[in-house]
């Protein structure tokens, strides 16, 4: 811990900090490690393995191999944890690289689907569930063998047994006698039936209780989830022998809010296998790409609640996904900053990623129109929505009544107004703009994603204005979240 202000990659272990996905870190690398600079903040630079970035043999693979959706950014791990090191050494910043979103799922387009707002009910089939762990094992390997990774998150939302919920109380009592063993039973009831009072930041409490029905309920609900997971940390533990690295455990990709109750059984659990746990991330009623509108005063009570059990338990920081609002500009909403410091006394962690891009599409879209830059950003919008189109017309694995939905918006949009064509808000390109990065020709080329990054490359005048902005993107992040000189 005492190399903690060495500039390059660490393991920050439990710190506040913001953490920021680099899905292009040829272009958004010079912005973002300059405002870390700027206010001498340690933070941490990821990709989600289960959506974003996937080994180069599946990046290298040729197109049509794996899911359009699976390493969406044409990152590989590889690259991105290898150049993230490297240029935050460069520009003196200490960083934590992450591998995040480990996600235990039957594919990779259903791990998309769920940032839709779709969350299939259908548990995993074993087949399914030994394949999920075999990609990920690939995947922690080639994370574990840049030597750089300092932090490993983990989502097994989708092995869930959501049916637990709503068993009745005789049934729960069956059931968990079918499937614990006396011992173990007797063990895990014993943690459970009385009030737990935990501290909460502004001299508040928390308190929390779990009946014995509710904990054998919950035992149900999580057993699956909490066994895989400690097999994954397990895993990450033995590939990284004596370095040291941070484990955050994300319940959050659920149809439903995490009960503060959840998390007391989940951290409590997982502390009686002996695990450690850095972060922990619930559904806290974050919508992905939206700014936060609802109730303010609510939000807060619930993230105290959640901070307050994660510290109480497990030392840990809550850890707040689907960080990016609804435009670069507009954080996650008026208020929603404030409230989440109120609720934790500034102490967390938080995610953005996709706002980054959608940046360099408002940008590009802003160019005149016969520039180059425009130019490309109107095959990309065009490419994007055809694609779209097309998997709505054969009822493709994207096509969700969300997405059919906000294409139909578009068109109402452009038929009133035609100005509003080839709108870069407009929501279905928001949503569904990253796919144009792993669009391939037929010798695996990805043209857009070569063309964006030669473009920007090669645009000083238009370089310089997008690294200021992404610069000024993340400052808003870490102003607005307190995260200046967070190494103290
Ligand atoms: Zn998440």
């Amino acid at each position: 811990m005492g190399k903690l202000s060495k500039p390059g990659p660490t393991s920050l272990g439990v710190v506040k900090h913001p953490a920021i996905g680099i899905r292009l870190p040829e272009l958004f690398l010079p912005g973002i490690l300059t405002a870390y600079k700027a206010r001498n903040v340690a933070g941490d630079l990821m990709l989600s393995f289960g959506r974003e970035t996937a080994p180069e043999q599946v990046i290298k693979a040729k197109p049509g191999v794996w899911e359009i959706t699976r390493g969406h950014t044409g990152t590989s791990i590889k690259k991105y944890m290898t150049m993230g090191a490297r240029e935050a050494t460069k520009a003196g910043v200490t960083v934590e690289i992450e591998a995040d979103h480990l996600i235990v799922i039957g594919s990779a387009t259903a791990a998309v689907q769920r940032i839709a707002g779709y969350h299939a009910e259908s548990h995993i089939s074993p087949q399914e569930l030994k394949k999920s762990l075999e990609y990920n094992k690939l995947a922690v390997d080639e994370a574990a063998a840049t030597g750089v990774v300092g932090c490993f998150t983990t989502d097994t939302s989708d092995l869930f047994w959501l049916e637990a919920d709503r068993l009745s109380a005789a049934r729960v009592r069956k059931l968990f006698a079918e499937r614990f063993k006396p011992t173990e039973a007797r063990k895990l009831l014993a943690r459970y039936g009385r009030k737990r009072t935990f501290k909460a930041p502004g001299g508040k409490q928390v308190s929390v209780s779990i009946s014995g029905v509710r904990a054998m309920r919950l035992a149900l609900k999580f057993q699956d989830s909490l066994k895989i997971n400690a097999q994954i940390y397990r895993y990450c533990k033995r590939k990284l022998g004596r370095k040291p690295f941070s484990f955050e455990i994300s319940l959050d990709e659920t149809a439903d809010m995490t009960d503060p109750k959840e998390t007391l059984f989940y951290l409590t659990e997982w502390k009686a296998l002996g695990l450690p746990c850095h972060y922990f991330a619930p559904n806290i009623g974050f919508g992905k790409r939206a700014d936060f509108k609802g109730d303010m005063a609510a939000l807060e009570r619930r993230t105290r609640q959640h901070h307050a059990i994660a510290q109480g338990v497990s030392k840990a920081l809550l850890s707040i996904h689907s960080g990016s609002g609804t435009t670069p500009y507009s954080g996650k909403g008026k208020g929603t900053y404030e409230a989440l410091l109120a609720a934790t006394g500034g102490e967390l962690k938080y995610k953005i990623s996709g706002v980054y891009f959608e940046l360099l599409m408002e940008m590009l879209a802003a160019l005149a129109p016969r520039s180059k830059g425009r130019k490309l950003y109107n095959e990309i919008f065009d490419a994007v929505l055809k694609l779209l189109k097309t998997e709505v017309r054969k009822g493709g694995p994207l096509a969700q009544p969300l997405l059919i939905e906000q294409l139909d918006k578009y068109d109402r949009q452009v038929k009133r107004n035609p100005r509003k064509k080839r709108d870069p808000r407009a929501d279905f390109f928001r949503f569904n703009s990253y796919l144009a990065l792993n669009m391939r020709d037929e010798a695996g080329k990805r043209y857009f994603r070569d063309a964006l990054v030669k473009y920007v490359k090669g645009d000083q005048e238009f370089r310089s204005r997008f690294d200021e902005e992404v610069k000024a993107l993340t400052l808003r992040l870490i102003d607005g979240l307190d995260f200046a000189d967070n190494l103290g």
